[in-house]
């Protein structure tokens, strides 16, 4: 029976059967137990489905896994440790040493560093692109040896809209796939794959969590890609894995599932980053009211950006839910229903007044976090970026009178009351 996203969230993946537990069960163990070696043996072949081993996989992460996978409309879905793991993961599944990237310029922070430093340390290159950037300039981007183009559906914190069929077209027209992080989003707002994607990846921490409990992340496959198609750029998939007797994983698992079964089994078996059982079930209570959380994250924060953006002693606000904002149209056309509930704004006075507008919150919390049920705002010139001159930050895009505030569940009368009366003493 097909059915609407918010009955996915709810009752997708764990299916119970007669007499079992209604509540996805957490499966605290390590390993798993068989009547012959011969019986586990087919499972170290992956020749019989199965578990041996919570590094590789673990029910209750398949579980959580599969209504992933049911939300964004993939065929297959794995978890990890965290969002980074889930973007280092989605990328070094087709991207060895000789590889090339093209990826967005305004990614979270910690995919950047992951992509411009730690990535090109293993050989690894990759070109950004402004998300605005012509089809022109993207064109000049691609190599021969590149395997996969990178974006974020909303990023974080730069709040840009990454126009999904572009980057698709363009992936596409050089036969590799398009990875898009959804975090930001998440499958209620936006799924990137109705636009194009290939492979779709989050940081579970944020919304998906949405109660600041559980570090992870999730990588999920549209099984749109054809591989063999362009067998010569992805021979880990589509040439024989020595290290499961020759396995073809395109051929065994076919376009649906190859590209979850080799990241299962060659990248966690060697990185080992899985999401705990534990993390899994606590994400999986917050999918069963993502639907209805995720719209009031995004009336909140569009209804502060509105305050905002009338305040005079606010230089400037960027939401792109909200009309005037330079993202205003790729959001109506990728993200009609709501964006999400982060909004970023530049408080007159410089970096004196955004620093006395943080010490007046009395709601909002001062956190490096966002996508959370409690609000929380961040200076990043005088907390994470503090080690920056001026000058370095205008070159990163922050200025030194920038907040970014996440906008919790709460009433939205009382978040605009605290940050209007924070605003007086700035
Ligand atoms: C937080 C975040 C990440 C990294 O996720 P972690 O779970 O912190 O490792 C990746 N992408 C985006 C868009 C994020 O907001």
């Amino acid at each position: 029976m097909s059915t609407s996203i918010d009955t996915r969230c709810v009752q997708g993946g764990y299916q119970p059967g007669n007499g079992e537990p209604r509540q996805v069960p957490i499966i605290q163990s390590t390993t798993f137990k068989y009547a012959t070696s011969d019986a586990m043996g087919k499972l170290f072949d992956l020749e019989a489905p199965g578990y041996f081993y919570t590094r590789l996989q673990n029910p209750t992460n398949d579980y959580v896994a599969a209504k992933i996978a049911e939300l964004e409309g993939g065929t297959a879905a794995m978890l990890t440790s965290s969002g980074q793991a889930a973007s280092f993961f989605s990328i070094f599944n087709i991207c060895e040493a000789g590889g090339h990237v093209v990826a967005s310029s305004t990614i979270y922070g910690g995919t950047y560093n992951l992509l411009a430093h730690t990535m090109a340390k293993m050989g690894i290159e990759t070109t950004f692109v402004a998300p605005d950037c012509s089809a022109e300039e993207l064109e000049a981007a691609f190599r021969p040896n590149t395997k996969c183009v990178f974006g974020e559906t909303i990023a974080n914190p730069a709040l840009t809209v990454l126009d999904i069929e572009k980057f698709a077209t363009a992936a596409h027209t050089h036969g590799v796939p398009l990875i898009v992080d959804n975090t930001f989003p998440t499958p209620v707002m936006c799924r990137p794959i109705e636009w194009g994607a290939d492979i779709v990846t989050h940081s579970t921490t944020k919304y998906m969590d949405g109660h600041g409990a559980a570090v992870g992340g999730a990588i999920v496959d549209s099984g749109n890609f054809d591989w063999m198609a362009h067998a010569e750029k992805f021979p880990g998939l589509t040439t024989p894995d020595d290290s499961y007797h020759g396995i073809v994983y395109a051929e065994k698992f076919g376009q649906g599932g190859a590209f979850i079964t080799k990241a299962t089994s060659q990248l966690m078996r060697d990185f080992g980053s899985i999401q705990s059982p534990q993390n899994a079930f606590l994400l999986n209570l917050g999918l069963e009211s993502l639907h209805v959380r995720m719209p009031r994250h995004c009336a909140n924060g569009l209804a502060m950006a509105e305050f905002l953006s009338a305040h005079p002693k606010i230089e400037s606000v960027r939401y792109p839910g909200l009309a005037g904002d330079p993202c205003y149209e790729l959001a109506q056309k990728y993200l009609p229903d709501g964006t999400c509930g982060v909004v970023s704004f530049c408080v007159a006075g410089g970096r004196a007044a955004a620093e006395r507008f943080m010490a007046g919150l009395k709601i909002c919390a001062i956190e490096t976090h966002v996508a959370d049920a409690r609000s929380c705002c961040l200076h990043p010139a005088s907390s994470t970026h503090r080690q920056m001159t001026d000058a370095e930050l205008a070159a990163a895009g922050i200025a030194p009178n920038m907040v970014r505030l996440s906008c919790g569940l709460e009433s939205a009368d009382d978040l605009i009351a605290d940050v209007a009366q924070a605003l007086e003493l700035a």
